[in-house]
């Protein structure tokens, strides 16, 4: 391992193919920091032609990265875990200007992305073939776990780093070739940085590339081209849809893992410890503005405690600091861009149509919404239906525990949720009733832990990542049998 640049500055270009260079689409996409609003770079876009190239190498470089002993693979993860702890400060800056992060936000993020690097140095190791036993006399029969081959990664622009490392890191590390398209918001800490970080580690050029170009320009080519096996796509529901039905109805069939948007259901039952609910509820919300698909979208509280619950939460909303992200206290920084700022406006004024009672607000600064708090809120209201992805929540009152749960599951999502109670198997019997990919007792429904099956069911998604369930993702089984003796055929 070499590290050369005492920091990462030139990152205007685009990493395709094995070399750095300027997209060939003629567009300049400009990033900017969400809560100045300065310019932080102009990139060079890319257009089909360039992620064809991308593509190709990545299919012509693939077999022989597959062919690497499996604690070379390993190293290189492990070299990148190196880079992360000798570069935390320069990452989580980035994160802060880039995608608006919290210095905490930030920090965890950070923490994720190195987790998953970390726990993907291990899966080179973890992947099995079987020797299956047959009734053909004569054959051996072998299943063979191969890598899918290049594989393409589309992440969003609220966790980059974590989001496109997630299915980078493992991918890799099992034998595939990878490209990746970030959001435009995020392409340096959603690609560019990664990029740099596994070209530092050791990853043979080529292996990996970045493609930095409009939706429009190269969304559908990026799903429908030849090359990629499979196509790992984090972000919303509508855009999600629209690349499962490509990937499975286009010419060329490809698997897919859908990692859409949520509603999380934050459920206080009656004997639930109040303070410890309150706090969970604060940081279940509020972490990174609430632009987290796992982040509490309902909170959901029986009744016997409801006034003491939001008489305690709004009292500590009230006191959360918002405003400049680089700031150490800050919890609540900008939102990513204009357009997400206006859709939030949007949603607090139909609460309050609907007939939500504004008990916690105050008017935006900049990109930047401070927290919202609706009380009276009914499953059937838009704050309720729909994924909210900023800093607004609204409180249901439940009658009981059975109300609570058709509550919580009254909805299209079912990626995360949490249930606060004082009796720990009622938690998990309520838990295990909820129609979710994950469930939390007694804690925030954001959580992520990389050796944890994380997805979601209903319209969150299909399919799991990190640890085993990234070996079955990035991995696929090759049936061989071998006819030792001469077989007797009927004609
Ligand atoms: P988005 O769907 O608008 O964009 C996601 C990515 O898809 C971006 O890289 C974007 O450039 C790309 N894209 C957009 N149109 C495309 C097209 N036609 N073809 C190919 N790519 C296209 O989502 P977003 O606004 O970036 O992220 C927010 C959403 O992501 C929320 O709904 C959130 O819940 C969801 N999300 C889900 C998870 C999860 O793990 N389930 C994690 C984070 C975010």
């Amino acid at each position: 391992m070499n590290i050369t640049r005492p920091a990462y500055q030139d990152l205007h270009l685009l990493p395709l193919a094995g070399q750095w260079r300027a997209g060939n689409a003629g567009r300049q996409l400009e990033v900017t920091d969400p809560f100045t609003h300065k310019s932080l770079l102009s990139i060079s876009q890319a257009n089909r032609e360039d992620l064809d190239e991308a593509y190709r190498k990545a299919r012509e470089t693939q077999a022989e990265w597959a062919a690497k002993a499996p604690a070379e693979r390993a190293q290189v993860m492990l070299n990148v875990v190196k880079i992360f702890d000798e570069r935390r400060e320069e990452i989580i800056d980035w994160l802060i200007r880039e995608s608006g992060s919290t210095r905490i936000k930030a920090q965890v993020e950070w923490g994720a992305a190195r987790a998953i690097t970390l726990e993907s140095a291990s899966l080179p190791n973890r992947v099995h073939g079987r020797i299956l036993g047959s009734n053909i006399p004569g054959k051996e029969s072998r299943v063979y776990r191969a890598p899918l081959g290049v594989i393409g990664v589309i992440s969003p622009w609220n966790f980059p780093l974590h989001l496109t490392a997630r299915s980078l890191a493992p991918a890799l590390a099992l034998g595939n070739a990878v490209v990746v398209k970030p959001a435009s918001d995020t392409p340096v800490t959603g690609g560019l940085l990664l990029a740099r970080i596994f070209e530092e580690a050791g990853l043979p050029a080529g292996v990996l590339s970045v493609v930095v170009g409009s939706g429009s320009e190269i969304g559908d080519a990026f799903v429908e081209h030849p090359v990629p096996a499979f196509i790992s796509f984090t972000g919303s529901t509508e855009v999600g849809r629209n690349i499962g039905r490509i990937a499975s109805g286009g010419k060329h069939l490809k698997h897919v893992a859908l990692e859409l948007g949520g509603n999380s259901p934050f459920v206080v039952l009656a004997d639930a410890d109040l303070e410890q609910a309150v706090s969970a509820a604060v940081v279940g919300k509020f972490l990174h503005q609430g632009q987290i698909c796992m982040a509490i979208n309902r909170i959901i509280v029986e009744q016997p405690v409801l006034e003491e619950f939001t008489r305690r939460f709004v009292e500590r909303v009230k006191a959360l600091p918002y405003g400049d992200p680089s700031k150490a206290e800050t919890v609540v920084g900008p939102v990513i861009n204009a357009k997400q700022l206006a859709g939030l406006r949007d949603k607090i004024a139909t609460a309050k149509a609907e007939g939500a009672t504004l008990l916690v607000g105050a008017e935006p600064q900049g990109n930047v919404m401070p927290p919202h708090v609706f009380g009276d809120v009914t499953a059937d209201m838009e704050i309720a239906r729909e994924e909210i992805f900023g800093p607004l929540v609204g409180i249901q009152s439940a009658r009981d525990a059975e109300h609570a749960l058709a509550l919580a599951n009254s909805s299209e999502y079912g990626l995360s949720s949490a249930v606060f109670t004082a009796n720990l198997e009622r938690g998990v019997q309520f838990a295990q009733r909820i129609h979710a990919g994950m469930t939390h007792v007694n804690d925030i429904p954001v959580n992520d832990e990389p050796n944890a099956p994380f997805g979601g069911e209903k319209n969150s998604g299909l399919g799991r990542f990190n640890g085993d369930w990234a070996i079955d993702e990035f991995t696929t089984d090759h049936w061989i049998t071998l006819q030792h003796a001469p077989r007797p055929y009927p004609f």
